[in-house]
């Protein structure tokens, strides 16, 4: 994959050290004719990342800088010297709890830093831009599945720090022909990749199936399922879960979409279908076969009851086939990496 110039594309990887990012960047990898920095500040996330990502690249083809996108001179002077033909966005906070105790530290990172990111963009004419964005951008809706044209109404200021970022790149698109951008909604991503070499490490964790895992493994004494009482079947809450890797795909076909030249767009990224957080308790109890204790906790504030991706539009329009649509391959991975990590002492 080539530039005007016939140089490798150089893609410039936000957060490129996390979950999802890594994911991206190892896949990445595996294009010919592709060079990657990753800047990351190295706040969350399974650090050693980056040594597994380097042993996948030629030296040459991956640099790695521990950046903080608040430090603007040094974001300027890396586009001043790179050629980059394009950014995947990731570096941003994900807590949602957090998000509303602390919202400025959500509105200076998740909005603040992109717009300034999407303005060196703009003023150093890198043109492609994917943008990692999240289902809570759409609040509750009520009706399922969720489509892109669901009206967005974020109930949290992640969500709406996530929306302002949507907002100022279209807007940026917009009054940028040149510029295209894909903005990819996550639903609840999961899983660690086939081969056990990296996944999920937050070292704050509040995600479901790690939690689950960890009560599983004895990291904690026992889950606790917040709120039975939803108007569900089970009465638990619902969420399309989709496998890390599949995310990750989703990525490379924006790279390649943006890259054949197609308009600026949004995709829901998530399977279409969800299960109950009793059936992930379940699955996890079934696949590591052990029999942790679950308590039932008050709803957890802001938890919607379900919430499922209407993903037609990206499958349709960009292309993307999820590989791992397995609630019980994504468990066992999740198990697998954890087990990993106790080993590490991590
Ligand atoms: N959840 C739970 N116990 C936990 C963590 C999460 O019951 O310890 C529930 C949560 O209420 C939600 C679902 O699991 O219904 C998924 O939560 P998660 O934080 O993983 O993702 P979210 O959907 O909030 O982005």
């Amino acid at each position: 994959m080539q530039n005007k110039e016939n140089e490798p594309m150089h893609i410039l990887v936000t957060g490129g050290a996390g979950y999802i990012g890594s994911h991206v960047v190892r896949q990445l990898s595996q294009m010919q004719d592709i060079k990657i920095t990753v800047i990351d500040n190295l706040c969350g996330g399974y650090f050693d990342s980056i040594s597994e990502l380097k042993l996948l690249f030629q030296s040459d083809r991956f640099e790695f800088l521990n950046v903080d996108l608040n430090d603007f001179g040094r974001v300027e002077e890396l586009f001043k010297d790179s050629k980059f033909d394009g950014v995947i966005h990731f570096a941003a906070h994900l807590q949602v709890g957090e998000s509303v105790l602390n919202p400025l530290k959500y509105y200076m990172n998740n909005t603040v830093n992109t717009t300034h990111l999407i303005h060196m963009c703009q003023k150093y004419e890198v043109n492609k831009f994917i943008f990692s964005s999240t289902a809570a951008v759409y609040g509750e809706p009520s009706k399922m599945p969720i489509r892109e044209t669901t009206p967005t109404a974020p109930i949290n200021p992640y969500g709406m720090s996530k929306l302002m970022s949507e907002l100022v790149l279209q807007d940026a698109a917009r009054a940028n022909q040149d510029f295209k951008y894909v903005i990819l909604r996550y639903f609840n991503v999961a899983g660690a990749s086939m081969d056990n070499s990296i996944g999920e490490c937050h070292i704050h964790e509040t995600h479901l199936i790690p939690l689950i895992v960890h009560a599983a493994i004895g990291k904690r004494e026992k889950i606790m399922m917040f709120g039975a009482d939803y108007p569900t079947p089970d009465g638990s809450c619902i969420r399309d879960y989709v496998h890390v890797e599949d995310l990750a795909s989703a990525h490379i076909q924006a790279w390649h979409y943006l890259n054949e030249g197609h308009e600026s767009d949004v995709f829901n990224c998530g399977y279409g279908h969800g299960y109950s957080v009793k059936e992930v308790i379940d699955m996890v109890k079934r696949v590591s076969g052990v029999n942790f204790k679950v308590e039932i906790a008050l709803r957890r504030e802001g938890d919607p009851a379900e919430l499922i991706a209407d993903n037609l539009k990206i499958k349709n329009i960009m292309g993307w086939k999820p590989k791992y649509d397995d609630l019980e391959l994504i468990c066992k991975n999740a198990l697998n990496w954890e087990q990993k990590m106790t080993k590490k002492g991590t």
